[in-house]
């Protein structure tokens, strides 16, 4: 039984070692995340040419753009022309979704609409279709396959699909069904979410709770915050969850807190489950994942799939390691086929072999507080840097005698606007000397957000009176 995997548990011998232990993986003779840098950077690049190709003669949106912005589109020959491309606005996209299906003419065999799905439209409220021909499909199939192997799956697990079954089909529930079918693996599908008026359907958390211990499910899948009331809500009814051995999270908000606490409410063998936060998005298609806990967020397609981390202003690349907007390229698609795509998301990612598990391609790294990304709008910047509030929230959860705490940005001189941002912590505490608390309060705020906070004291009620107000005010900008 594998059990939770931490940073320097795993290296690349064991890796190789689980690959070469399972059929489906072994064969897997073309799998890009084994291939030597030069290989998959050449590879990369006669798949960028390819695309970019298709794009300029088939797509509307960039064939249009290619021509206006006057585009070089033939000079693109490797990843590092990419910025020869503007950067294609999320906006863009959800207000003509149809302006990036490639028309391609005449249409080859694989060449089909087989599938939409829809993104979750989180920014915008407004969820815009993404297109998948069977070629995209195949493609995506055996990306599944790989992000399986990364995060040491195999096909004697039974896979647990929390995912909601909802009336727009979103990849979650939909990728999950296919992963499980690609490895050969039992699936079990929950089938939560809300009726439609007629159609009695779904199950209840409770009912689902009760399916997953009568399969023994090993691995569940889902979004991380209904993954956890799963869990919390198992070990309230007394559900023998003790066969879970991977718990697969989605969302920006499983932090290494929520890890925790998942792992501490399953009973048996599964305390010492491992947690992977993914980072899916549709645009990909699927899931980026971890080989380890924390170790970094795979992307387990970079022949289909290239990520930039660009500077928020000036939307040049950044350095690796560095925090950014997320810019995503797709590199062998033929339904919907995004170029440089602003996924509206902050994240910092690192190229070359992975120091833990020896696989090719990028990694996304955690650069803010425990997770991989956020969105860009969360964000707040104080003095050019990003401070994510959720951050700073999940690191002071769980220090004790912080009863209630309020973050302020504002200018050091409120009357020259030209003067450096200050951030200050107000904290209203009890049972705890102040002295004592507030060096472990500072540490934790430093490293969440890298800004060392100044500290006020403050009455509760100062910050959240809930004779008036429902929520606390965690942040305040005075700028
Ligand atoms: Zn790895």
């Amino acid at each position: 039984m594998l059990s939770r995997m931490r940073v320097g548990e795993v290296t690349p011998e064991k890796a190789r070692e689980f690959v070469d232990s399972w059929e489906i993986y072994r064969r897997d003779a073309q799998n890009p995340l084994w291939m030597s840098p030069e290989e998959l950077s050449g590879l990369q690049a006669h798949n960028l040419r390819k695309q970019v190709e298709l794009a300029a003669r088939f797509s509307p949106y960039y064939r249009e753009l290619f021509r206006r912005e006057k585009v070089e589109w033939e000079k693109v020959r490797t990843l590092e022309d990419l910025e020869r491309i503007p950067v294609t606005p999320m906006e863009a996209y959800l207000r003509s979704p149809l302006a990036f299906l490639l028309v391609v003419d005449p249409p080859g065999e694989l060449d089909v609409t087989y599938e939409i799905t829809y993104t979750s439209g989180t920014s915008t409220g407004t969820p815009a279709p993404f297109f998948n021909t069977a070629y995209d499909m195949f493609n995506i199939s055996l990306a599944m396959r790989r992000m399986a192997e990364i995060c040491w799956m195999t096909p004697r697990d039974t896979m647990f699909n929390l995912f909601p079954y909802g009336n727009l089909p979103h990849i979650g529930f939909y990728r999950t069904v296919h992963l499980a079918s690609l490895l050969g693996m039992k699936l079990v599908n929950a089938l939560t979410g809300r009726d439609a008026p007629g159609f009695p359907l779904h199950r209840s958390l409770d009912e689902a709770l009760e399916l997953a211990a009568e399969h023994r499910v090993t691995v569940l899948a889902g979004m991380g915050r209904q993954e956890r009331r799963f869990i919390l809500r198992g070990e309230q009814m007394g559900v023998d969850l003790s066969s879970v051995r991977i718990v697969l999270s989605l969302g920006e908000t499983v932090t290494e807190g929520m890890r925790e606490e998942m792992r501490a409410h399953l009973p048996g063998e599964a305390s010492h489950a491992f947690i992977i936060n993914g980072y899916g998005f549709t645009e990909c298609q699927g899931s980026f994942v971890e080989c380890c806990e924390s170790g970094g967020n795979h992307n387990p397609a970079p022949n289909l799939y290239h990520l930039e981390v660009l500077d928020p202003q000036t939307l040049r690349p950044l350095p690796e390691g560095e925090l950014g907007l997320l810019a995503l390229t797709h590199l062998d698609r033929r339904g919907t086929v995004l170029l440089r795509y602003l996924v509206g998301d902050l994240a910092a990612l690192e190229r070359g072999t992975c120091p833990h598990c020896g696989r090719a391609g990028e990694r996304l790294v955690i650069r803010m507080g425990s997770t991989y990304a956020v969105r860009a709008d969360k964000v707040i910047r104080v003095d050019g840097r990003l401070v994510n509030p959720e951050a700073v929230k999940n690191q002071l959860a769980g220090v004790r005698g912080v009863v209630e705490y309020q973050l302020v940005v504002e200018k050091e001189d409120p009357g020259d606007p030209l003067s450096h941002d200050r951030l200050t912590l107000r904290l209203s505490v009890a049972g705890r000397l102040r002295q004592d608390l507030e060096r472990e309060v500072v540490d934790r705020v430093r490293e969440a957000v890298g800004i060392t906070p100044r500290i006020e004291y403050v009455q509760s009620p100062e910050i959240y009176d809930p004779s008036r107000i429902l929520k606390a005010t965690r942040i305040v900008d005075n700028r």
